[in-house]
């Protein structure tokens, strides 16, 4: 089922979409921004309906972080039955928390959906105009960018921890976008899937200083500084010319909400990674 999420006023509305119908099935994110396209597909899968063990449990869909090998096949078999799509079209990427954004063609199909090794390499967000190509990258607290570009048909997708958002990884997809489809930022229309919230963002002044003190919220009493990842991506893609309104609602807080959504910090590092998935319907 999916979990259609309309931000802003905390709502969080149920739609089933064939699932199980609780809350113990495999799940799906969506924002309602995207899902006003009827030619796209997205979602950010859930913590629930896997079969994985502690600290995996139980829809974890990463290969690199320790889990069973035939256990994240079986829940990324799972996630891409619930989404409607065929694993076999995922592409996926070796994530470094850089920012080089790959130009993702039909024949790359499968890269990385059953194996690490072949993910793309080095790479934290995937662009693409093919119909039918899914870009797939791995969250657990970094926030995952969904970028749609209805004009020209072209999607473009980052995996955004701090040092890719430094690194402008967010404007760097919007300008390869722009290089290879033509794409116009104020014709953009974005979302920012369940991530780390300022709630919960907490950073030494090392990461502190990679930042306008603008996205670093300062309270009395609280000690270190929170960063505001929302606010940066905001910040950055009205930089490249997006209306803000083109920005859908601020998403949940993976860390606060953990039996929905695997969290790094609210697990001390070991835990499994979501799928953030984006395509191109197929033209029937
Ligand atoms: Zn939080």
């Amino acid at each position: 089922m999916a979990v259609r999420w309309d931000g802003g006023t905390g709502r969080q509305g149920d739609r089933g979409t064939g699932g199980s119908g609780g809350g113990d099935g495999v799940r799906l994110w969506q924002s309602s921004l995207l899902s006003g396209f009827g030619e796209l597909t997205h979602g950010v899968s859930l913590r629930t309906g896997g079969v994985g063990a502690a600290p995996f449990d139980s829809l974890n869909v990463a290969l690199h972080v320790g889990d069973d090998t035939a256990d994240v096949r079986e829940n990324r078999r799972r996630v891409a039955e619930e989404w409607g799509g065929d694993l076999r079209d995922w592409v996926c990427a070796q994530q470094v928390h850089g920012n080089r954004v790959h130009h993702v063609t039909t024949a790359e199909k499968g890269r990385g959906a059953l194996s690490y090794e072949t993910a793309i390499p080095a790479t934290d967000a995937l662009v693409t105009d093919a119909p039918g190509v899914v870009l797939a990258l791995f969250v657990a607290d970094c926030v995952p960018v969904f970028l749609y570009d209805p004009q020209h048909r072209a999607l473009g997708l980052a995996h955004a921890g701090w040092r890719s958002l430094a690194a402008g990884i967010v404007p760097k997809t919007v300008e390869t976008m722009q290089a290879r489809f033509g794409t116009r930022a104020d014709q953009l229309a974005v979302a920012v899937g369940p991530s780390l919230g300022q709630c919960c963002f907490e950073v030494g002044p090392e990461v502190a200083e990679q930042f306008d003190s603008s996205h670093l919220v300062r309270r009395p009493g609280r000690g270190k500084p929170h960063l505001d990842p929302y606010s940066v991506v905001r910040h950055q893609l009205v930089a490249c010319g997006m209306p803000p309104a083109r920005l859908a609602a601020l998403p949940p807080c993976t860390k606060c909400r953990q039996a929905d959504y695997f969290s790094h910090r609210g697990s001390a590092g070991t835990t499994g990674r979501a799928v953030a998935l984006l395509a191109l319907l197929q033209a029937r």
